[in-house]
């Protein structure tokens, strides 16, 4: 068996790197340890908890909207076992989306546990032990990332669980802690809060999600609280024991002694992501980790072996699907001889909750440690008609400017369908666009992007119109 390229790992940074690969013509072949595509994202990530999100959000306006509308449903029951089974069949389709991609693009896939043999030399161990050797004139390792899990976290994965069993918890929890204000655990516990567990969230920085825009996760935060979750910001987690169907969170005050203890029916950790490179055989080959044991790469993305290259959650960068899928396409035009090229400042970061976050570029705090003067516009969802028309006028949009070009250097929105609204600035900040650009661009009424345009408004001379 001999490949121009080989990928190991088919999660979306791997399966978009062989399709593209593939569409250039390069003889393509992948490398997965399971038995279904897709990686983390479509099996036990990015799918599936969107899919619960949604199932959630609907019982929840059910429960408590609905009424406002007008609607009445009588007693609401909550099928938990559906949810879920729901999820699955929604995962089932996206995997078999990616069988069928990998067919019509001619790609083989070998499912095993790859590792690199050579420079040019890849294993496979399949699960009954049978090993293949795939020879390859390039390797792409797309291997991604797992739950990190401290020992005295005591991960046991049936009442101190990861993201990955939560997905999957079919009868519903009375009360859930949660390791961590990250995106991951604001989402999951979102889900189960939504469908009435009692959440609590021990975070140890001092406001949740702390790598995102401070105004935005302040208003999140308060719009969560409402919705009854409770939060432990400056707190951290000492110990977790789980005994039969009780967990004990042993929770340490931030610069003090003093201790609690909080009981749970499940203990979540999500407290961030590892590089995945397990048996993966980079030591034999000579290839670099960085201090955090990522993959380390040059900016084409080669490791310290040059027809080596890496990619995804396994590099430095943010863990995201999309930004795995560009440097999926970014290698393989490298490969083929192109020169693709990555905005890394315009990786636009979502947290799927309601209301949604959203941001793109520079945060202002950023701004200020960086000594970029910058001039700042923000317009709240309340002044929005078309918020006050479906009740969603929990949130802000905040445009951050350069002070003397104009040129937007960041948006952040926290509001319903940011997730999809902050496409707009991702789009308009690759032409470079400046403030004023947006604020003179004609935006449909009544939607929630005026409110985009009403920052952008704001950030050119205090002239919002609905303010
Ligand atoms: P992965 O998706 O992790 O895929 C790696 C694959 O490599 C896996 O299938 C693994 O089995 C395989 N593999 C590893 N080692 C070997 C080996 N030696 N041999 C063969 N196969 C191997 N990101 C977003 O952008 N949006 C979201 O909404 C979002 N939601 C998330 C929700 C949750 C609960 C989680 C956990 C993550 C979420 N993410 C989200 C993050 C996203 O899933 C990851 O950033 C993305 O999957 C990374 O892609 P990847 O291709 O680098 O790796």
């Amino acid at each position: 068996m001999r490949y121009d390229v080989t990928v190991i790992g088919s999660g979306p940074g791997g399966y978009v790197a062989a399709i593209r690969c593939s569409q250039l013509g390069l003889k393509t072949a992948i490398i997965e340890r399971y038995q279904t595509l897709g990686g983390t994202c479509l099996n036990v990530g990015c799918i599936p908890s969107k899919a619960l999100l949604d199932s959630s959000e609907h019982y929840y306006n059910a429960a408590h909207h609905f009424e406002d509308h007008g609607i009445a449903t009588g007693k609401l029951k909550l099928d938990l076992k559906k949810m879920v089974a729901r999820k699955a069949s929604v995962v089932e389709q996206n995997v078999k989306g990616i069988d069928y991609l990998m067919k019509k693009n001619k790609i083989d896939v070998h499912h095993g546990h790859g590792s690199i043999a050579s420079k040019n030399e890849v294993t496979v161990t399949a699960d009954n032990g049978d090993k293949t050797t795939i020879e390859t004139d390039k390797i792409i390792i797309a291997t991604g990332s797992k739950p990190t899990t401290p020992p005295a976290f005591n991960y046991d994965k049936k009442r101190v669980i990861s993201s990955t069993e939560a997905l999957n918890i079919d009868v519903l929890p009375k009360k859930m802690i949660i390791i961590g204000g990250g995106v991951i655990g604001l989402e999951m516990g979102s889900v189960f809060g939504r469908l009435g567990t009692e959440i609590e969230v021990v975070e140890y920085m001092d406001r949740i999600l702390p790598t995102m825009d401070k105004d935005c996760a302040k208003e999140l935060q308060k719009t969560m609280k409402k919705m009854g979750i409770k939060f432990h910001t400056k707190h951290k987690v000492v110990d977790v024991q789980s005994k039969g169907k009780t967990v004990t969170v042993t929770v340490q005050k931030r610069d003090s002694e003093d201790t609690f203890e909080l009981e749970a029916d499940y203990c979540l950790i999500s407290i961030g992501r590892r590089p995945y490179t397990d048996s993966l055989g980079l030591e034999d080959v000579g290839i670099k980790l960085d201090d955090r044991g990522r993959v380390e790469v040059n900016d084409h993305l080669q490791t310290s072996v040059d027809n080596i290259y890496a990619i995804g959650d396994v590099i430095k960068g943010m863990m995201l699907a999309h930004k795995a899928e560009d440097e999926g396409v970014f290698v393989a035009e490298h490969i083929a001889g192109e020169k693709p090229h990555i905005d890394y400042n315009l990786i636009p970061g979502v947290v799927y909750t309601w209301p949604e976050m959203a941001g793109v570029g520079i945060t202002e705090e950023e701004a200020k440690e960086r000594s970029i003067t910058v001039k700042v516009g923000k317009f709240p969802f309340k002044a929005l008609g078309r918020a006050r028309a479906s009740m969603d006028t929990d949130g802000l949009v905040k445009i951050i400017a350069d002070e003397t070009t104009d040129e937007v250097l960041g948006v952040h929105i926290v509001g319903a369908r940011a997730a999809d609204l902050i496409m707009e600035a991702v789009a308009l900040m690759e032409f470079r666009a400046t403030a004023e650009d947006i604020a003179r661009i004609c935006h449909p009424h009544p939607t929630y992007t005026e409110a985009i345009k009403e920052a952008a408004l704001a950030a050119t001379g205090n002239r919002p119109i609905h303010m």
